[in-house]
């Protein structure tokens, strides 16, 4: 098996790094990361400079770009044979309902997946990496779980509670829970007196029910939701074609 790895905290991160160190003993990894923390980033394709892949010691690759230009690169200019399985994360923090949307994790599993190829973005449910080799352990039985049963190519995002391997036992398939409008913004000023804005932090959870993201991993349960990219608001588009007519 080949496993392509990237993520959106950057190719030093502790996430990508323990991700990897497991990985490799079940197959032949390849890790293209950006090389700064790129989270928030989504979708985005760098088009307006060029990028820059360079080498570490440690045989990973890192570019002067986002989560998906890393995967992108990848796929089509670095890989000689595209990998079985892209793989993203594990990311510092959880990437629930909305969070989907903007995720740099998310998004590197995506591009994975837009090729064709099944992809699966791992999360670690809250911030300080204090379980993220057991969150690294888990991410690897998922990847050894039969899977093949799934339409393929899949697209999995999986949030894993930041809890000690021995409580991860429990792994829920989920749908994306919704929050509430994000915070506001954070209104502050720079040392010369000009007014600067950090973008606040994200809602609370709005819809929480059984069967969600947010209730599995409240229950320090381990999350699987199924995701697709397809945008169409179906039952808007019947009625927009009744306005139109
Ligand atoms: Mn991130």
């Amino acid at each position: 098996m080949k496993i392509l790895i990237s993520n959106d905290d950057g190719y030093l991160a502790p996430g990508i790094n323990a991700l990897a160190e497991q990985l490799a003993t079940i197959a032949d990894i390849v890790v293209v990361a950006p090389d700064s923390n790129r989270s928030g980033s989504s979708n985005s394709l760098t088009l307006d400079r060029p990028l820059r892949v360079m080498r570490a010691a440690n045989g990973f690759y890192s570019i002067n770009g986002t989560p998906s230009d890393c995967v992108h690169i990848a796929l089509t200019g670095i890989l000689d044979t595209q990998p079985d399985l892209v793989v993203s994360g594990i990311n510092q923090g959880q990437n629930m309902g909305d969070d989907t949307l903007y995720s740099g994790t998310v998004a590197a599993a995506t591009e994975g997946f837009l090729f064709g190829i099944p992809a699966i973005a791992f999360s670690q449910v809250d911030y300080g990496w204090a379980h993220i080799e057991d969150a690294a352990k888990l991410a690897k039985d998922i990847v050894l779980r039969r899977l093949d049963e799934l339409q393929t190519p899949y697209l999995l995002n999986v949030n894993i509670p930041n809890r000690p391997y021995g409580e991860l036992n429990t792994v829920v398939a989920t749908r994306l829970g919704k929050r509430h409008q994000s915070e506001p913004v954070i209104r502050s000023s720079d040392p010369h007196g000009n007014e600067i804005f950090w973008i606040g932090p994200p809602g609370q959870a709005k819809e929480a029910s059984e069967g969600t993201d947010f209730h599995a991993t409240s229950h320090g349960w381990v999350s699987m939701t199924p995701l697709q990219i397809d945008l169409t608001h179906s039952s808007q588009l019947e009625r927009l074609k009744r306005v139109l007519r």
